[in-house]
């Protein structure tokens, strides 16, 4: 027997379990509770205060919502295992297209990390209308008081604070002994230095987050006591994250209905699941942790992010619409802006979606089997549980071309979620006259790769004048570059084992510059022989890697482009 405090609940009755939800009047009120397992659910007996009993099945849930909240952190977990950081300018755009795509909170950076992420989160807290800002810190006073004041503009602000609650953290990352000498004493000194942190944000703003980092591996007690404590400082969420990606659906279920047995004020707070995908597991896992009662979900687009990635949100959120039969619950999230919002991610990252991914990968509704296709024509529904159109594949597609007007071209771009300044607008309506000359027909695609070829995100120091190239199956490959060195010319010329190593070896040399070349992506924005290429290079001087891109219907140009812009990311 266990005895518990109910706030609010609802019951469902044993005997018509299907039928609808028993209330309780009388609140609050003490109950005994005994239990025996019953499916998914649990007997209780309950005791009430005007001394009637009544044996009741508790429902999934301790807040009796069936809304999840969801939370993306593509610009905070994603960009930070991209390889690249993004400029604030692409950290605006991409954050407006989240809030059409109606998430509830943006994770937008860790304000303390560096002055260009500051200023992103700043930026984004002042311009994007409709979700929860929110802005990532360690249990540090000067952190936290980083976030608040980035988030000093927001309509809706939240503070995401939090420390190490596994043993292996503890011992790892405080080793320090001005944390305690034994892993009992770090233990005392951590949860205080959590409490400190969350009342520390409690005093900035209304809405405070704390995360158990490595929560998965964590001695269940020591998550209990701790998660008791921050709520108590006043943590309005609890983020229970599986920071390794280590524990199984089934395991991660059971720490999260652990949690809501365990800790008796969770009700006064909003339990949030966060997973990684080491195992593969993590979108698995967090559906397991909703299913056991979490009421909130992170994760990324494209499920980018540290190591093998975060939770993809596209699978969670689908799996939540399309199984709404077994969760009985949904998000508020648009699924239709789903497509273009995981293109925007891959193209502004430089990490393209497979084409097998699950809800948004291109093959993601292709069937080809020749039993599949003729099932298909007969009744889609025999092979098809989403409709493409649901997540933003659209069967037709806007045509450009070169008798488009300015007007024209600005209201696709901003339909497409890049809102251009009239100088830039100007700028690329030129761009987009050449392209529209030499390819006849401009796709979106096409049109966010100039976007990304036209405007970079940071001062270009550098740039490409004039290129011409030679090659052949019989000719040594030679590449002649002008280039505009800080307002400069300088010209030169090289050979190399193949017109892109010519040309990159002319840059090198007309640069000064020794930059390894990681890693070369080229692909074709759309299809057909005349499609612009897009080059994606990765850089690395000393230990600064960056990434730059170019785009032409040239593919030798696109990848002096990128090498370009690359440089300029670096020097
Ligand atoms: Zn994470």
């Amino acid at each position: 027997m266990t005895e518990r405090t109910f706030f609010e609940s609802s019951w469902r009755t044993p005997t018509q379990p299907d039928v609808g939800f028993w209330k309780c009047h009388s609140i609050p009120r003490v109950v005994f509770i005994s239990e025996s397992p019953l499916r998914y659910a649990k007997w209780t007996q309950l005791f009430c205060s005007d001394n009637r009993s009544k044996t009741c099945i508790e429902d999934a849930g301790m807040k009796a919502t069936s809304k999840i909240a969801v939370f993306d952190t593509t610009l905070r977990d994603g960009e930070q295992a991209a390889g690249t950081r993004l400029g604030s300018r692409d950290k605006i755009t991409l954050a407006r297209q989240l809030a059409r795509l109606k998430v509830d909170i943006i994770e937008a950076g860790f304000p303390a990390s560096s002055p260009e992420d500051f200023d992103a989160v700043r930026k984004i807290a002042q311009e994007i209308e409709g979700p929860t800002i929110c802005a990532l810190s360690r249990a540090v006073a000067a952190d936290i008081e980083s976030c608040g004041k980035a988030l000093a503009k927001a309509a809706r602000p939240r503070i995401h604070t939090g420390i190490g609650v596994s043993d292996i953290h503890i011992m790892g990352k405080f080793r320090d002994e001005r944390y305690g000498k034994t892993l009992e004493g770090k233990k005392a000194k951590l949860m205080a230095l959590a409490v400190d942190a969350v009342k520390r944000a409690r005093n900035c703003v209304g809405d405070v987050q704390f995360y158990a980092e490595d929560a998965g591996r964590a001695a269940p007690l020591y998550l209990f006591e701790m998660l008791e404590a921050v709520i108590d400082a006043g943590a309005t969420v609890v983020n229970i994250p599986d920071t390794t990606g280590y524990t199984v659906p089934e395991q991660y279920g059971e720490l999260i209905r652990g949690i809501r047995d365990n800790v008796p004020n969770i009700a006064r707070a909003t339990i949030s699941v966060h997973c990684h995908d080491d195992l593969g597991l993590a979108v698995a896992n967090s559906l397991a942790g909703i299913r056991n009662g979490a009421r909130q979900v992170e994760g990324t687009i494209n499920g980018i992010g540290e190591r093998a990635g975060n939770a993809a949100l596209e699978e969670i959120v689908m799996g939540i619409r399309t199984r709404a039969d077994y969760y009985g619950l949904s998000t508020g999230v648009e699924p239709r802006e789903f497509f273009r919002t995981s293109r925007m991610v891959a193209d502004m990252l430089g990490m393209p979606v497979p084409a097998n991914k699950a809800v948004v990968g291109s093959n993601a509704f292709a069937h080809s089997s020749g039993i599949h296709v003729d099932g298909f024509l007969k009744d889609r529904r025999t092979y098809e549980i989403m409709r493409p159109a649901d997540v933003g594949f659209t069967g037709s597609r806007v045509v450009l071309t070169a008798r488009t007007g300015r007007a024209g071209l600005r209201s696709r771009l901003e339909k497409l979620g890049y809102e251009l300044s009239k100088q830039e607008l100007d700028t690329m309506y030129q761009r987009f006259l050449a392209v529209a000359d030499k390819k006849q027909e401009v796709l979106d695609e096409d049109l966010a790769a100039l976007v990304h070829d036209e405007l970079p995100p940071v001062e270009q120091n550098l740039k490409l004048e004039y290129l011409h190239s030679y090659s052949g199956t019989t000719a040594i490959p030679t590449a002649t570059v002008r280039l505009l060195v800080n307002g400069k010319t300088k010209e030169g010329a090289s050979i190399g084992d193949g017109p892109v190593d010519a040309v990159y070896k002319a840059i090198a040399k007309l640069t000064a510059t020794h930059a390894k070349l990681l890693r070369y992506d080229i692909r074709a924005v759309t299809e057909g022989t005349e499609a612009m290429g897009e080059v994606t290079v990765h850089l690395e001087i000393g230990n600064r890697r960056v990434m730059g891109r170019g785009a032409s219907t040239d593919i030798i140009e696109a990848s002096a482009k990128a090498y370009v812009d690359g440089l300029n990311r670096l020097l």
